[in-house]
Order: structure tokens, then sequence, then C-alpha cells
């Protein structure tokens, strides 16, 4: 890999925008994608936020969701918020298909009507003390598998997790002024820089 690695950003829906200025901040190059083939030559893969449900719907067509199976299995990829949720093992509250990658179980729109929306302080064993973390109509995960380990959490919650080439957050981190979250990213893509490229759909 090039000093500078490669980081799609899903760009079907959701904040994507803000993923892409995040990782530019930090020294990486950014690129919307928007099409199956453009995960050809990426280092790593952000998931954004957004509605999960609709992001299926997108990925219906044209072999993408076969096409981001096969990247998900072992490229580094960042799924954030509705992210995590394609991203997890299991998914509830409805349950819907996912990726089924990352060892966690997730309830969807888990902090209720009036938790909406949130801005919390919360802890976390990255360097630097408490993390700010955006929630938006936010899953909560309700099981981490033994490969799982959790560095964040809400209420003993885990928010931010990580397996081996996966990181989820069921935050906003772009939407946070702290880049502690890209940049682990970023070290967890140049830890896994020599994966393959998966095999073509
Ligand atoms: N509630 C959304 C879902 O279930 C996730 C919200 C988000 O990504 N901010 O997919």
């Amino acid at each position: 890999m090039a000093n500078q690695p490669i980081i799609g950003v899903l760009a079907l829906q959701g904040a994507y925008d803000v993923h892409a200025q995040r990782l530019r901040e930090l020294g990486a190059e950014a690129r919307l994608i928007r099409k199956p083939d453009q995960l050809q030559g990426l280092n790593g893969l952000i998931i954004p936020g957004g509605e999960s449900t609709t992001f299926l719907k997108h990925l219906e067509r044209a072999g993408f969701y076969d096409a981001l199976n096969a990247f998900v299995q072992t490229k580094p990829t960042f799924g954030t918020c509705a992210g995590c949720i394609l991203l997890a093992k299991d998914v509830a509250n409805p349950t819907q298909p996912s990726f089924g990658v990352l060892d966690i179980a997730v309830e969807r729109n888990a902090y209720g009507r009036q938790n909406d929306s949130k801005i919390l302080l919360e802890p976390t064993s990255l360097p630097g003390g408490p993390l700010e973390m955006v929630f938006i109509r936010a899953p909560r995960i309700a099981r981490t598998g033994p490969a799982v380990e959790t560095l964040a959490t809400r209420d003993g919650s885990p928010t931010l997790v990580r397996q081996g080439h996966l990181l989820a957050a069921t935050f906003h981190p772009e939407l946070s002024h702290d880049t502690r979250v890209h940049q682990l990213f970023l070290d967890l893509v140049r830890q896994n820089s020599n994966t393959p490229e998966p095999a073509q759909a």
C-alpha cells in the first residue's frame, strides 16, 4: 500500500461526504463509491449511517450486494450506525438481512423516541479520555462474540467494537471534531494492508 491509503465511502445515501472530509483531513485518499466495480483497488471502506433498510434496497441493484458481501469478508471495513447494522451477525427490531461478518447482535432504534438523537461524552479505552459520541436513532449492541473487542460504551453497552479487519460504531464519529475513531480505522487499514482483492462477482 502506498503511504496514502485509499478509502472508499459507500455513497448511496446517508452522511458520506463528512466521512470523506474527515479521512482527507487525516491524509487518506477518499473515494465515493456508487457502483460495485468501484470497490476494486480500495484499501478500506466506510459504510456510513443512514437507514439500513434503504441501503439494502439500493444494494439490490446490479450485483452490489454480492460485491459488497465479498469485500467485507476480508477487506478492512468500518460500519457506522446503519453500517454497523449491515455488518452485524444478528439484527433485531425487526430482523432483516445483513452481511453477518461481525459477531454482534444489534437492536435497531433501541434508545427510544425521547433519545432519538443525543450527544454524549462516554468512556473509551482509546488513549485521550472520554469520547464525544453523536447518536441518531442509534442501534444498541446487545451481544458481542468472543472475537469482538469493545473499545467504548454507553450505559454499559458497547458503542465501538473491533473484530480483526472490521470496526463498527453505533454513533456518528464523522459529526464530532474528535478524529480518534477515523484514525483508529486508518491504523486498522495499515495493519491489514496485505489482504488480497476479493474475487470478482
Ligand atoms: N435507525 C437506523 C437504522 O435502523 C440507523 C440510524 C443511523 O444510521 N443514524 O438503520
